[in-house]
């Protein structure tokens, strides 16, 4: 057995993880790409000597108008929450990249974003459509995941750590990304307005969310990469990450509708429509979010608010056949890519509209519906070479076979 050891780390030779001699020292290969990265950022920092974060040209370019055009190009209808969403990230970047520009004495604050809108309204999908086209990374996270060891630190840590992950290992890039952060809502404290069954370890969660949203730096075990050495976490700063939290907050119309003197009309206090809900909606304000149960901390660094309303049935179908990749587009090229045109009724897109509403998990449930649908098509698929499968209103009902011609 070989008896060289790293000079660096102590670690024997293996196949895994050689090591190359020299005249006075060995060092094996983790080490060697250790100190290559090392030796990168030090580059990186000197040919940056302002420290500011490196500017890519896709941040620098998008205004609110271009990444709210992105966005109508892939999320049906929610404009008000496109429009919030542009402004908030445009300001973002332009407080991040163009930091030299800002006068002294004037310090910018970060525009957080709180999305408020029911399940499968495209909280998720507008956080992903961001980041996918600025080309920073994405960490998503479930608030309810965040116990209340988050308290201490550890699952904050793992949602950082998925961030570092989402960036390649490339730190400077994580600690430019978005973290969306969902269903909030789910970690509100006890209130006497409300009863939840939630305990009050919420206020805990939300406590360790604040301290990262309100920058910190955390320290992130370079798990599953190579361990530096006499090194096994990397500090991933957090004050220029972008934090989108979404929750439905159900129940949330109600509080304001009694801020508004709603309480005073009598007996018939439910909402008369959704219309209502959603137009109530839209008027929150910071406090009607602390009644709720989150903490006055988190609402303040959550500047920009927008809500998104439950999709109706024509935005359902428009779901189907509109955006950019909609699902009914990536069918037909699946089956035109076997020489096969697929055709959907209008009644037969009602129908799958009505399915998905009637699964009350918003656009969510298209995709499944779909699939049920197509799924003994898709099967004998290559057999139709050549034809036209027409899908109506009784295939998606009953289970009929399409119209094949
Ligand atoms: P949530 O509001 O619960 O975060 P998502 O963004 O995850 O909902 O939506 C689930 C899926 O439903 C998305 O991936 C997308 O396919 C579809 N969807 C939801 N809302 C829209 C929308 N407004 N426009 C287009 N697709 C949408």
């Amino acid at each position: 057995m070989s008896k060289l050891q790293c000079d660096f780390c102590g670690t024997n030779d293996s196949n895994e993880n050689p090591i190359i001699s020299g005249d006075k020292a060995c060092i094996c290969q983790a080490c060697v790409s250790a100190a290559h990265e090392i030796m990168d950022h030090t580059k990186e920092e000197s040919s940056n000597p302002s420290n500011l974060p490196v500017l890519r040209e896709e941040v620098k370019l998008l205004t609110p108008k271009e990444l709210k055009s992105i966005l109508d190009d892939y999320i049906i209808g929610q404009n008000k929450a496109k429009k919030v969403l542009s402004v908030a990230v445009y300001n973002h970047y332009k407080r991040i990249f163009r930091k030299d520009e800002i006068e002294e004495g004037i310090e910018i604050n970060k525009s957080n974003v709180l999305l408020i809108g029911p399940t499968g309204s495209g909280k998720t999908l507008l956080a992903q459509t961001i980041s996918k086209f600025l080309d920073v990374p994405l960490a998503i996270a479930d608030a309810t995941s965040l116990t209340e060891a988050g308290y201490v630190g550890d699952d904050v840590e793992n949602v950082i750590t998925r961030l570092l992950q989402a960036a390649n290992g490339d730190v400077k890039k994580a600690e430019t990304g978005i973290i969306f952060i969902d269903e909030i809502d789910k970690i509100a404290r006890m209130s006497e307005n409300r009863s939840i069954t939630r305990d009050v370890s919420g206020e805990g969660v939300q406590q360790a969310m604040l301290k990262i949203i309100e920058g910190a730096t955390v320290n992130v075990p370079a798990k599953g990469g190579r361990k530096h050495p006499g090194q096994d976490a990397i500090q991933v700063d957090t004050t220029n990450i972008l934090f989108i939290c979404g929750g439905a907050f159900d129940g949330l119309e109600d509080l304001i509708k009694k801020k508004q003197g709603g309480n005073t009309l009598g007996f018939n206090q439910g909402l008369s429509t959704r219309k209502d809900g959603e137009e109530l909606l839209s008027l929150v304000e910071a406090d009607d979010l602390v009644k709720y149960g989150l903490i006055p901390e988190l609402i303040g660094r959550l500047h920009m608010i927008a809500t998104l309303n439950e999709i109706s049935l024509d935005d359902m179908v428009h779901i189907l056949t509109e955006p950019k990749n909609a699902l009914i587009k990536q069918y037909q090229q699946l089956f035109s890519m076997d020489g096969v045109i697929l055709d959907f009724e209008e009644d037969a897109l009602k129908e799958i509209a009505k399915k998905a509403i009637d699964r009350k998990t918003g656009a969510r449930g298209l995709r499944s519906i779909l699939e049920e649908i197509m799924l003994d098509i898709m099967f004998d698929l290559p057999d139709y070479k050549g034809k036209t499968i027409t899908i109506t209103k009784e295939v998606v009902l009953d289970d009929k076979l399409p119209n094949i011609a």
